[in-house]
């Protein structure tokens, strides 16, 4: 098979050039990585359950009509995407307090917010992803009004969605990071959801139990991180009851 060229290494993730112009082919590692990589560690079984996840959130998303970078899963690490331009932007979408915001804020985890709350930070690991405002985000021109529009309102539907899909399994969505790309058709650019969407990238708690589902399990020490994950998986029908990713390859194909 010719060798394919790499365009990116990241910390969960790798990206190739994918085979027809305007496709990329993401790469889903074991690795994993916490508080700006200092702390890391290798979850076999992991890019596995991230990559069959995203692609069960993206594809529900397109069937709602929220347009993302998701074309086809290739292999149980693989995936082919639409390739877009990153806007330099995580987008954050709070229902509970936990995380930076609890400790910015003083506000107990697991508190209920008013209403969802979204924040952007600047994409920077050298800065530790600074916490920005929209003032910031214009004056530096990272994105328009008119995108931060449309990211308001592409986030706001994400959240419904993965709020209810998770609800329905007994599951608590906190919060969660989205990127957001931008693509051109002809003269005429849209924004479209991007990167993954995995418990690497939100947290979730079991609803009766509190039980955390999602990275804080190896940011804190919680656990096994492979059995949180494979227990979304599982409550979401993405494994079949009682499979492993490890174990049984073959039935997550
Ligand atoms: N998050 C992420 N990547 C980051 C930072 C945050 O995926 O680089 C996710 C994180 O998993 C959580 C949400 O964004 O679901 C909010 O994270 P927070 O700002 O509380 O940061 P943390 O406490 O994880 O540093």
């Amino acid at each position: 098979m010719a060798r394919r060229k790499k365009i990116y290494e990241g910390k969960a993730k790798i990206l190739y050039e994918g085979p027809e112009p305007g496709t990329i082919v993401q790469y889903f590692k074991d690795d994993a990585t916490a508080f700006n990589a200092q702390k890391k560690d290798v979850i076999e079984g992991k890019g596995v359950l991230n990559n069959r996840l995203s692609e069960f959130f993206m594809t529900g998303l397109a069937q709602i009509g929220v347009p993302t970078h998701f074309i086809k899963r290739i292999n149980m690490r693989e995936q082919l995407c639409r390739s877009c331009e990153i806007i330099p932007l995580e987008v954050i979408v709070r229902n509970y307090a936990a995380g930076s915001m609890s400790t910015r804020l003083g506000i107990e985890e697991g508190t209920q917010l008013p209403r969802p709350i979204v924040e952007y930070c600047y994409k920077d690991d050298a800065l530790g992803d600074p916490l920005v405002t929209e003032e910031h985000i214009a004056a530096f021109g990272w994105a328009s009004q008119q995108d931060m529009d449309d990211i308001l309102s592409l986030a706001l539907r994400v959240n419904d969605f993965l709020s209810g899909v998770m609800l329905a399994v007994g599951i608590k969505l906190v919060d969660f990071k989205i990127e957001i790309g931008r693509v051109y058709d002809g003269d005429f650019q849209r924004l479209i959801v991007a990167d993954e969407i995995s418990p690497d990238s939100c947290r979730l708690w079991d609803m009766e139990t509190g039980q955390k589902l999602d990275k804080d399990v190896f940011r804190r020490d919680l656990g096994n991180l492979t059995d949180a994950y494979t227990e979304v998986a599982r409550r979401l029908g993405v494994l079949p009851k009682n499979a492993s990713p490890i174990t049984k390859p073959t039935l997550i194909n």
